[in-house]
């Protein structure tokens, strides 16, 4: 596990990014120190009862990065390798994200040390209660929105709902947001992360002179994310899915996969290995294969600067996050690669999470087609800053994306006075 000083500490690696755009807006010592590091950092450690009758005891942390644009915003993962600083830095993440597609929130994260694959569901609703308890100090629809993240989901924040709303004494559906959608959950959120992406990818199209319509889609990961960018690339602009991995393997498919199809195979055999008509391919080969389009969808540190060497795509769009290590952008942006950054391409998550807690908060809840349009209103207002961020400061659309966010954060910084 990297130390605090170790250069790969998840948390230094986010302070090289925030560094580097901090230098080019020039920000000053205060403004700076204060976005650099996080407003409070909770840890708790709390006993959960297991199966066997046994109480074993779990750690948990919530990091509040920043509340200057809004209440904190992040999802809540259950891992064994979480840390302290991992939360750090995704928290920081958060607060980028949001202010990339200008909403009003800061950023937050939270997790548990816990392997959720060996844990019952009974175990895990223990803990998650458990663990809102402890947290009910810090949480809450003007303080700080959890919201699922990696091994939680929408049952998890049902139970979040409900313990929270047990201690307040009334119904808070807003105190997180990715919940079903019979106790306030909100129409759209499920295809969110993968339409706002399918948005940036169409308007970096238009600006490269990329024609859609049978364009040759690449894309790692066939999950949430992944899954639903192929469907909506397929079924709205006709492109080409020809490539697509899971956990378990790759396919290759020269004219084209249906990715409808592909989902029920997936779905019966639980992978998308095997698919009829499909070649099977190593999985190491997907990243380089000649396409327009490759959407890393599944982990963080993927295109490393020798993958990125390999790489043949006009477009490179994030929906995983980090999936591209700091020193591969340089080589990307030499072989006249665009990428399309986390922080920006996979924020229509967020988005709709943001537009969750609205509806919660008004009581008042959108169709689908409202949120979708809402949704491409602000994914094509915030590709369309990035690209006049890196037009002014000569920056790739990483570099400029965290220069437009960390500029909005000290704006609001800025406002707010640096004195108690
Ligand atoms: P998911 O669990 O639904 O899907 C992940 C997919 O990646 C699965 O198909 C899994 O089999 C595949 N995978 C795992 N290891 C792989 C490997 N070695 N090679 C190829 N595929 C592999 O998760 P998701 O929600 O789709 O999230 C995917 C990424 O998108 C993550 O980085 C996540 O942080 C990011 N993201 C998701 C959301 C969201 O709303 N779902 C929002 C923002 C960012």
């Amino acid at each position: 596990m990297p130390g605090p000083n170790d250069e790969l500490n998840p948390f230094n690696l986010a302070l090289q990014n925030f560094d580097a755009a901090a230098d080019l807006l020039e920000l000053d010592g205060v403004v700076r120190d204060r976005i650099r590091l996080p407003e409070r950092e909770l840890i708790v450690h709390f006993p959960v009862k297991m199966r066997t009758g046994k109480v074993t005891m779990f750690t948990g942390y919530r990091v509040q990065h920043s509340t200057a644009r809004g209440p904190a915003k992040g999802g809540i993962r259950y891992h064994p390798d979480v840390t302290l600083d991992e939360v750090k830095a995704l928290a920081s993440w958060m607060t980028y994200k949001c202010a990339t597609v200008n909403i009003p929130y800061g950023g937050a994260k939270g997790g548990v040390v816990c392997n959720p694959k060996e844990m019952d569901i009974h175990e895990l609703e223990n803990l998650t209660r458990r663990f809102t308890s402890e947290l009910s100090v810090f949480i809450g629809p003007d303080r700080d929105i959890p919201a699922p993240d990696v091994y939680t989901n929408s049952r998890t924040m049902a139970w979040m709902v409900d313990t929270y709303s047990m201690h307040r004494g009334f119904y808070s559906p807003g105190v997180v947001t990715g919940k079903p959608i019979a106790i306030g959950g909100s129409q759209g959120r499920t295809e969110a992360t993968a339409r706002g992406c399918v948005f940036v990818i169409a308007e970096a199209a238009k600006q490269l002179d990329l024609n859609l319509k049978d364009a040759r889609i690449v894309i790692q990961g066939f999950g949430n994310a992944g899954s639903i960018a192929a469907r909506l690339m397929h079924d709205e602009h006709d492109a080409k899915i020809i490539a697509v991995s899971d956990s378990k393997g790759a396919i290759f498919g020269r004219d084209g996969l249906d990715p409808h199809r592909v989902s029920a195979h997936k779905e019966r055999t639980g992978s998308v290995v095997g698919f009829a008509g499909a070649e099977a391919i190593a999985p190491e080969e997907l990243l380089t294969l000649e396409c327009e389009v490759l959407i890393p969808a599944a982990l963080e540190s993927v295109i490393t600067v020798e993958v990125a060497a390999k790489i043949r795509t006009r477009i490179v769009a994030e929906a995983a996050n980090g999936p591209t290590v700091p020193a591969a952008d340089a080589v990307l942006a030499e072989h006249g690669v665009c990428v399309l950054p986390d922080i920006l391409a996979n924020a229509g998550g967020v988005t709709v999470s943001y537009f969750e807690w609205v509806q919660n908060n008004q009581g008042y809840y959108w169709k689908e087609e409202d949120v979708n349009a809402r949704l491409k209103e602000v994914m094509v207002d915030a590709f369309n800053h990035v690209l006049l961020t890196s037009k002014r400061y000569h920056v790739d659309l990483r570099r400029a994306a965290y220069v437009l966010s960390i500029g909005r954060v000290a704006e609001a910084v800025s406002w707010l006075g640096l004195y108690p």
